[in-house]
């Protein structure tokens, strides 16, 4: 796993990862003290419906922000392979989820018209593991978010099928009311068969797809083929990394439903969060105060 992307390096022009195995180390034992004392944040993505006037924000999709001081250029991708490598997954993992559903139920008794959904992403790894799903309704039930407005999202590549563990783990959380999420959907070489195995309820389509979604281009045949797909299986589906009002408009032709991206809205810290809801989104309306909450 260590030859794969830790670090943007400039090259050719382009960015393109690295292999830099020797720095994994030193970056482990500052992310392990970062863990210990919650020094992590935690930054919010907008999730928008495509349909009616296209900018109604559904959901927000809780992601890791953490600058190592020593290697300021590692990407959250980075991290998270780091955490996995190191053992520091599940406690990384925890850590956010704890502090997304925190962060969600104050944003909710603060802006009681707010009706979000929160996203989390969950590592296949810590999934796989043994007690998960009680771990998470132990979170549930410390911080007050409701289950049934929590998606995990776990990465497709990652999903292990073949886990019973997982998928005993995926069981459980749906009967608490927990969505699951396919993320990244498409570039897992998921079979159907498969697919229809994985105890699910969204497809993430990866942000690939979309990028390929250009005015001088025919759009992928792949992004119908799985608007069609998830219709028949009765799964909701969200198309990541919306960078363009085109993209947005071949999407809503294709059929599809929710979509993130910068398109809409980067991420923002919760504080600013609200900001970026009240006067982008219209979501909050005009009676709220500017958002002086406090993160
Ligand atoms: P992801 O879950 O697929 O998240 C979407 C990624 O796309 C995020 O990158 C987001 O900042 C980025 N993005 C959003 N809109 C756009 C867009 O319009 N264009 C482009 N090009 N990118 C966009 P980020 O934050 O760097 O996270 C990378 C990955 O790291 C995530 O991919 C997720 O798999 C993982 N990750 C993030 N936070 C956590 C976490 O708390 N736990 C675990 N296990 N994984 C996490
Ligand atoms: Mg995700
Ligand atoms: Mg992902
Ligand atoms: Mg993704």
């Amino acid at each position: 796993r260590a030859d794969v992307g830790l670090y943007r390096a400039k090259q050719a022009g382009r960015n393109r990862t690295v292999l830099e195995s020797a720095r994994q180390l030193p970056l482990a034992v500052e992310l392990r003290q970062a863990i210990d004392q919650g020094a992590l944040d935690v930054h919010y993505q907008p999730i928008v419906s495509l349909s009616g006037d296209g900018s109604k924000t559904v959901g927000v999709e809780a992601l890791l922000r953490w600058s190592s001081s020593a290697q300021p250029d590692v990407t959250t991708e980075g991290l998270i392979r780091v955490a996995e490598e190191y053992d520091l997954i599940s406690d990384l993992d925890e850590l956010v989820l704890r502090r997304s559903c925190s962060d969600a139920a104050r944003l909710q008794e603060t802006f009681a018209q707010l009706d979000l959904t929160l996203n989390v992403n969950v590592s296949g790894l810590e999934l796989a593991e043994a007690g998960y799903a009680d771990k998470v309704s132990g979170i549930l039930a410390e911080t007050g978010w409701p289950a049934d407005q929590l998606v995990l999202e776990v990465t497709e590549s990652e999903l292990a099928a073949e886990s019973q563990t997982a998928i005993a783990n995926l069981h459980q959380l749906r009967d608490q009311g927990v969505r699951i999420a396919i993320d990244d959907f498409g570039t897992g070489y998921s079979s159907l068969s498969r697919l229809a195995t994985i105890p699910s309820d969204i497809l993430k389509v990866d942000q690939s797809f979309v990028a390929a979604i250009r005015s001088d281009s025919p759009a992928p045949p792949l992004l119908g083929v799985i608007a069609a797909l998830s219709k028949s299986l009765d799964l909701q589906v969200i198309a990541e990394g919306v960078e363009t009002e085109y993209q947005a408009a071949v999407l809503t032709e294709l059929g599809f439903a929710l979509a993130q991206g910068y398109h809409y809205s980067d991420s923002h810290p919760v504080a600013a969060l609200i900001n970026d809801l009240n006067e982008h989104r219209g979501l909050v309306g005009a009676g709220v105060p500017d958002a002086d909450f406090a993160a």
